[in-house]
């Protein structure tokens, strides 16, 4: 009986996060094919996006649903460290310069893709229209990161390592 009740309430939690509905899920759960699956360990998975911005322009994503950087918090720091140094290795594989290396997270509602995604892309872009999408602006005082849509991945480390939540205005 229990046991009844918590599958019921799981797959009403599966069906209010709209998991069912990501595209991004299925990646790692039914449509893999339909993804150019270029990294993968148990936890995370990488693969090309299908516009991509850059030289090089990979997605780096958790195989559980999460909806965005906005919903981690500090326990997650540890996440986020993980998917900086994956991304690094990805980076290396294609031996990139470190000056040339952008990688960080879209803030909703400026996310196209709703399921937690780190764009890991080598330079240059493709157009100034593209690299406008991908903007690091610096923060000031106690702030990690100024007002922007996009917050790299070491700002979004320090932001949550400190307690603190990552959003478009200045954190
Ligand atoms: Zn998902
Ligand atoms: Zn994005």
């Amino acid at each position: 009986m229990t046991t009844t009740t918590r599958s019921e309430s799981d797959a009403a939690k599966h069906a209010i996060s709209g998991t069912s509905l990501c595209v991004f899920c299925q990646a790692y759960s039914g449509n893999r094919d339909a993804f150019n699956v270029i990294w993968e360990d148990a936890d995370f998975i990488a693969f090309r996006d299908r516009s991509p911005a850059s030289l090089h322009h990979f997605l780096l994503i958790p195989k559980i649903h999460i909806d965005s950087v906005k919903n981690l918090t500090k326990q997650d720091t540890d996440m986020v460290r993980r998917m900086e140094t994956i991304g690094n290795d990805i980076l290396n594989r294609y031996q990139v310069p470190h000056t040339h290396r952008r990688m960080g997270f879209h803030i909703p509602p400026f996310n196209s893709a709703h399921h937690l995604h780190l764009h890991v892309q080598a330079l240059p872009y493709t157009s100034l229209a593209r690299r406008l999408e991908y903007p690091v602006i610096g923060g000031f005082g106690t702030f990690d990161k100024g007002f922007s849509w996009f917050a790299e991945v070491s700002q979004t480390i320090r932001i949550l390592q400190r307690g603190s939540t990552v959003g478009t205005f200045p954190c």
